[in-house]
């Protein structure tokens, strides 16, 4: 069995839509990307790939290559986990933790877990979503961006 983590941060803008974990949410801000900037789907790609030892997202999809302007992140989850499991077939677990001072994650979260296994033809079962505030602090606490952090398990 192997490990991998990742780790991402985007930050708000105005007039993009807000999607997180595959999910679109409501709120005045978006996060900005080259992508669809699903800071949370990033993370659990670069925990696929850190995992396979394959390098990060960054290097499978570059954020020069037109194709993957505006993306659905589901689908880079998809290639990714494509990749992946040329090598290593079965996912144990995923556990991911949103630093987010808003909005409120928690009634999204099954929605967000329904649509990751659903990406990665697994059970919903075996996919964690937590989510904290920073109590204020630093560039979560005031409202600037979203990170994320996310770890999982192959075999
Ligand atoms: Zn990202």
């Amino acid at each position: 069995m192997r490990i991998g983590q990742g780790f991402d941060v985007h930050r708000f803008v105005s007039g993009r839509e807000f999607v997180l974990g595959g999910v679109k949410i409501p709120h005045d801000k978006g996060l900005a990307g080259h992508s669809d900037a699903d800071v949370l789907l990033h993370a659990l790609c670069d925990a696929l790939l850190g995992a396979a030892n394959m390098g990060d997202i960054g290097i499978h999809f570059p954020d020069t290559d037109q194709a993957f302007k505006n993306i659905d992140s589901l689908e880079l989850l998809k290639k990714t986990w494509g990749m992946v499991r040329e090598k290593h077939p079965a996912i144990i677990n995923i556990d991911a933790t949103l630093l987010a001072e808003v909005p409120k994650i928690a009634p999204y979260s099954a929605s967000m877990r329904e649509r990751i296994a659903s990406a990665l033809a697994i059970s919903a079962d075996i996919v964690n979503i937590k989510a904290t505030t920073l109590e204020g602090l630093g560039f979560v606490g005031r409202r600037e961006g979203i990170a994320a952090m996310c770890v999982v398990l192959i075999d």
